[in-house]
């Protein structure tokens, strides 16, 4: 009887092997650079070791990839200042802007400013709430970015899409939000996040 998972090693690398009543032999790179192989209980063990040495290079291929990702965030994260840093900042920007949305803004006020580690997103806006939310790697953007974002998530109090209605009020506070949204897609260290919203 053989072991479900079993550690091995093949041309150079630490691999676990998971015995499955799959077709051919599967080979993967975790997220954490770890490699997996499955193979059918009939596949002999020198088999699969063959396979995975005949990979080795792509192996390591993909682990240096993520292990310079890894680098670069890290890098990204130790130079971005701490959440009530972030806060105070996105506060006082959030204040200079106050005052050209507060008739937008739920019951007239001034939001409420949160800094989140959001990873897909460069800010939020909650109606509910009445909430402006702002990722903390946005610290590391330049400022014009991080004003158009500011001003983005302003515009969603009264418009909360992304219709032609919204991007006009947009366009009617930062005529040159186009230049400075195409800044949000540099960041370096880090792979660009889909949408900004
Ligand atoms: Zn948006």
């Amino acid at each position: 009887m053989q072991k479900a998972a079993q550690a091995r090693r093949a041309g150079g690398v630490a691999y676990t092997l998971y015995r499955r009543r799959v077709k051919n032999i599967n080979l993967r790179v975790r997220a954490d650079g770890s490699v997996a192989a499955s193979a059918h209980p009939l596949v002999p063990a020198a088999a699969v070791d063959a396979f995975v040495a005949a990979r080795a290079d792509w192996v390591r291929g993909v682990q240096a990839q993520l292990a310079r990702r890894a680098a670069g965030e890290a890098a990204l994260a130790a130079a971005l200042p701490d959440k009530a840093e972030a806060l105070r900042h996105f506060t006082a920007l959030c204040r200079e802007w106050y005052p050209a949305f507060a008739a937008q803004c739920p019951g007239g006020r001034m939001p409420r400013v949160a800094v989140r580690d959001m990873r897909t997103r460069w800010g939020s806006c909650s109606l509910r709430t009445g909430t402006l939310a702002f990722a903390r790697r946005l610290c590391a953007m330049p400022p014009a970015a991080q004003e158009y974002v500011v001003v983005h998530e302003f515009c969603h109090f009264a418009h909360p899409d992304h219709s032609a209605a919204f991007w006009a009020a947009v366009a009617a506070h930062l005529p040159d939000y186009r230049a400075r949204r195409a800044l949000l897609r540099r960041q370096p260290g880090t792979a660009a996040p889909p949408g900004i919203e």
